[in-house]
């Protein structure tokens, strides 16, 4: 097992040591106007009466081998991304685009087809594991169902060489998902998503659900693997601190929106929109003697079935004016590759 804890809080960011790559590799992903609403139903014939908003006009993109954090309090809308990227969930508007190929019109042979090529993996990794397949089943279900191995030693050896890039070995092989602990079971969740060589992982709040020194294992386990192996990575998670350690560039989003897009540099040191303030002014920071004013939002995230007017986050904002209660902000540029939806920032 990787032995590396080291402490989440104010961490390097990947940008310091990888941002040359991305900027000149060639977008793997891009996400244009992605849209899903949930239809709410009602009345005695069950139309439709109203509609959530879970993701509202997501636009983005991804080059290869960067890793875009994409964070947000719960019920934002960036897990519906994640899915509706993969099609897991349909999409009702938009268009995804993975390795130039539209994915939101691809048939279902296609779609499994370019499903080996983008894989996820869950915050709880001992509900997405079936709890009566052994290791073993679980890893090679994919190499089985693709045919990715000519020969049941092939299989073995394959499945053996799966565990041990995880941190995992061979007596794991025959033992059930109970039988591990929660770090331990999310790297059988990343074994599962490599057996297919994926590009593109997203990983959706992958250690949300651990301890924190585990949580660091498991960041750097995913940071190993993509310098090896050249993966992609949309990495959501709630909390800034988790993502900063490992993502190029940050991703905000507010009530199924992206108000601020940035390299993880910028968006750390200079945010533009006052959501992403309030978010970095709970990071822990390292040293017990430095002061940060923490900024406490009021008020829960508002119903997304109806939106405050103007600019969504209103109604919690510290510095909105009456132009942010009638006046939505657009997503604009404020410097390079850094985007927020403010009207600050005009
Ligand atoms: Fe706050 Fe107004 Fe900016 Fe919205 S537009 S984030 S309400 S200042």
């Amino acid at each position: 097992m990787t032995s590396d804890t080291a402490s989440l809080p104010h961490a390097a960011h990947a940008s310091d040591a990888i941002s040359q790559a991305p900027d000149q590799a060639p977008e793997l992903l891009q996400v244009k106007g992605l849209t899903k609403y949930f239809p709410i139903k009602g009345g005695l014939l069950s139309r439709e009466v109203d509609r959530v908003h879970a993701v509202d006009g997501v636009s983005f993109s991804i080059a290869a081998g960067e890793t875009l954090g994409m964070v947000g309090e719960s019920g934002c809308g960036k897990s519906t991304t994640g899915r509706c990227i993969l099609r897991l969930i349909e999409p009702s508007n938009g268009e995804v685009r993975f390795d130039g190929q539209d994915v939101t019109a691809m048939n279902p042979q296609a779609l499994r087809e370019v499903r080996r090529d983008m894989q996820i993996i869950f915050q709880d990794p001992f509900a997405s594991l079936n709890p009566r397949m052994t290791v073993e089943a679980i890893i090679g279900e994919a190499l089985t169902i693709h045919k990715l191995t000519k020969s049941p030693t092939e299989y073995q050896a394959r499945v053996v060489d799966l565990l041990e890039t995880v941190g995992l070995n061979a007596d794991h092989m025959r033992r059930f998902p109970h039988e591990f602990s929660g770090g331990q079971r999310q790297r059988i969740g990343i074994a599962r998503a490599l057996a297919v060589s994926p590009k593109l992982i997203v990983c959706d709040e992958p250690v949300s659900a651990l301890d924190v020194s585990i949580q660091a294992q498991v960041i750097n386990l995913l940071e190993d693997l993509q310098a090896k192996m050249g993966l992609t990575y949309l990495f959501i998670a709630h909390d800034l601190s988790v993502v900063e350690h490992i993502s190029n560039r940050v991703a905000v989003m507010y009530l199924g929106r992206v108000v601020e897009i940035a390299p993880s540099r910028d968006l750390y040191t200079r945010p533009k929109h006052p959501y992403t303030e309030a978010l970095l002014s709970a990071v822990p920071i390292p040293d017990p003697k430095a002061k940060k004013q923490r900024i406490v939002l009021t008020g829960d995230v508002p119903n997304p079935v109806n939106r405050p007017s103007g600019c969504h986050f209103h109604p919690r904002c510290p510095k909105a004016t009456e132009r942010c209660k009638v006046e939505e902000p657009e997503l604009k540029a404020v410097g390079t590759q850094h985007q927020a939806a403010c009207h600050l920032n005009d």
